[in-house]
């Protein structure tokens, strides 16, 4: 009752001070909040903030309010996508090889602004990217066109080139009189200490790392990197009030990188319950991708439902629901790129139909992406402060995921950036 009336002597105060401001009263038939779903609640947008979230009947509309109505619809703090690579596309309409080594920079950032606007489209309000795999820094100056207003998209936190072990990463099979430019920067032992610094100071905001590739004698996944290695990264990372994340599919690089310092886990293909409880002692989150384990099997020739399940498939679903058994922290990232950006919600439905419970999947993909990420004081959730971040979608995606789909409503930032009945 306490922080009701905090609430609403702060939209009271706001409203009498600030009358250049917009407000808009926002309500639909339920509103998840980033943990918990509620009936008959409203959240007020003033400016570029959330100033009340709450029951109807408690947080009435300001009087200059726009109020906006929802019949029918969820109404959640905007989607985290928290693996993407917006300098991508799907790879069955060109082939990563090709993208990486054909196509310029340029061209690959004309392609990357309109991804950047599907997923904000696509409520995605937010979003990490896991490295340009061959496209220097352009995922920096997205991020900037988009924080300057220039072009429509998510909220980026973007890891610029990446960091790989020498000897391990692609494209390969190339002549070797060929210098062939690499899908994230090489680099080893001491020399790391300068690649890290260096990424930084072109704007990475945090260093990924392939800590594991499939490089082993029958192409199957080893770890890239020393343990010593790894410290050293995380070291020099941590330095600069920045965190080390790691690509690591298989057991032993997991457990480096956790042992290392790493903070999230991407992809995860080998987690068993005692990985699981390591990664969760350390704090650590993970990030399944499924959903790019599932295209790229299906681009290889997988019909799903029809054909035979693929081993890497099988894998992936043994992976998570061991990870679920752990208690680990699961947040929500599919390898978007890999598949269309927009399509971002395939990767919800997948953790459903892999196991997870609806609510736990959007918990995923707001709250606990935020927290993950060091976001928690701005978005993930709606709480009075936080930044007016709001997607509205058709039905009720706590009972049937696919609902995330329909989106009818997106604000980002306080921004109306759709809105249709
Ligand atoms: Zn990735």
């Amino acid at each position: 009752m306490k922080s009701f009336f905090c609430s609403l002597f702060f939209v009271l105060s706001v409203t009498a001070f600030s009358q250049t401001s917009k407000i808009v009263y926002l309500t639909a038939d339920r509103v998840f909040d980033g943990v918990d779903m509620h009936e008959g609640w409203a959240v007020v947008v003033e400016g570029d903030k959330i100033v009340a979230v709450g029951p109807q009947e408690k947080i009435k509309a300001p009087s200059r309010a726009t109020k906006i109505n929802y019949p029918g619809s969820t109404l959640m703090p905007g989607l985290i996508e928290g693996h993407s690579h917006l300098l991508l596309y799907p790879y069955n309409i060109t082939d990563w090889d090709t993208q990486v080594l054909k196509e310029t920079d340029a061209y690959r950032t004309a392609r990357a602004t309109v991804h950047a606007k599907n997923t904000l489209m696509a409520g995605f309000t937010t979003a990490r990217d896991l490295g340009t795999e061959g496209a220097g820094y352009s995922d920096v100056a997205l991020k900037r066109a988009i924080n300057e207003g220039i072009i429509p998209g998510p909220r980026l936190m973007v890891a610029g080139r990446a960091i790989v072990s020498t000897g391990s990463y692609g494209p390969k099979g190339y002549d070797h009189d060929q210098e062939i430019m690499l899908g994230a920067e090489p680099a080893d032992g001491n020399d790391l200490v300068r690649v890290v610094r260096d990424q930084i100071g072109k704007g990475a905001d945090f260093i990924k790392i392939y800590a594991d590739y499939r490089w082993g004698l029958q192409g199957e996944d080893q770890p890239s990197f020393t343990l010593d290695e790894l410290k050293l990264i995380n070291e020099v990372t941590r330095s600069s009030g920045r965190v080390m994340v790691c690509h690591a599919k298989s057991k032993e690089a997991i457990r480096r990188a956790v042992m290392a310092g790493a903070e999230t886990i991407e992809h995860g293909d080998f987690i068993d319950v005692e990985i699981g409880k390591l990664m969760k002692e350390h704090n650590v989150t993970y990030i399944p991708t499924i959903a790019a384990v599932d295209m790229i099997s299906q681009y290889r020739g997988w019909k799903k439902g029809v054909t035979a399940e693929p081993a890497n498939v099988t894998n992936k679903k043994k992976s998570f629901k061991e990870a679920i058994a752990s208690g680990v922290a699961i947040g929500m990232g599919g390898d978007v790129g890999v598949f269309p950006h927009g399509e971002n919600a395939l990767e919800m439905e997948l953790m459903v139909e892999y196991g997870m419970q609806p609510l736990q999947v959007l918990r995923a993909a707001t709250s606990v992406n935020a927290k993950a990420f060091h976001l928690e004081n701005q978005v993930g959730s709606l709480k009075e402060g936080l930044k007016a971040d709001i997607v509205i979608v058709q039905g009720d995606p706590s009972k049937i995921i696919s609902d995330v789909r329909k989106v009818k409503f997106v604000m980002k930032d306080g921004v109306i950036y759709r809105s249709e009945k």
